[in-house]
């Protein structure tokens, strides 16, 4: 079977990393139920930023953010270390800009993350995104972008939802948890 990915807020916890970085750079506290309520993949409304300070904040912050030790989400890892084992392909698909393709495919492999290079697509708008993820035939793709998963699941590909605050309103199989999603994927391959 093949297996896509999103990374950022898919497989790893990247926007509440940021927001805890944004709390110590900006040095403002900012309780972390705002965090969960924020309706946008965006954050930094979450400290009264304008859209403009916002983009300007994350530009400043990015490579930080990116290659730090920004954590997985618990399970990930090891689900994917799995599927890879059991002859499964792993694709990744993520809109990170082109030039953090490399440095990003280093990084996830640092973290224990199975990546083959040619398995490996960065660097593309969502529309784009959506048209590799079609080309690619892939038999499932898990996502946390409302945008993206809904022309996906229009198109028949069995989707799911990486649950995130921004994303609620989508009616498709939701997950939290990898451990338990892989349970499912189990189930269904079998
Ligand atoms: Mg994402």
């Amino acid at each position: 079977m093949k297996f896509g990915f999103d990374v950022d807020d898919t497989l790893i916890n990247l926007r509440e990393y940021a927001f805890h970085y944004y709390q110590e750079q900006l040095e403002q506290e900012v309780a972390i139920d705002v965090f969960h309520k924020l309706d946008r993949v965006e954050i930094h409304e979450a400290f009264g930023m304008t859209d403009e300070e916002g983009k300007a904040m994350w530009k400043k912050s990015v490579d930080y953010i990116y290659y730090t030790d920004c954590p997985a989400y618990p399970g990930a890892i090891e689900v994917l270390q799995q599927l890879n084992a059991e002859g499964h392909e792993i694709y990744y698909i993520t809109a990170r800009s082109a030039k953090h393709g490399e440095d990003t495919k280093a990084w996830l492999k640092k973290q224990g993350f199975p990546v083959q290079d040619e398995r490996f697509y960065c660097g593309m708008k969502d529309e784009e995104k959506v048209k590799i993820i079609e080309e690619l035939e892939l038999d499932y793709y898990f996502d946390d972008k409302p945008e993206v998963l809904e022309t996906l699941a229009r198109d028949g590909l069995n989707v799911f939802v990486r649950d995130q605050s921004y994303n609620r309103h989508m009616n498709l199989p939701r997950f939290s948890d990898w451990a338990e999603l892989h349970q499912l994927i189990k189930k269904e391959i079998e």
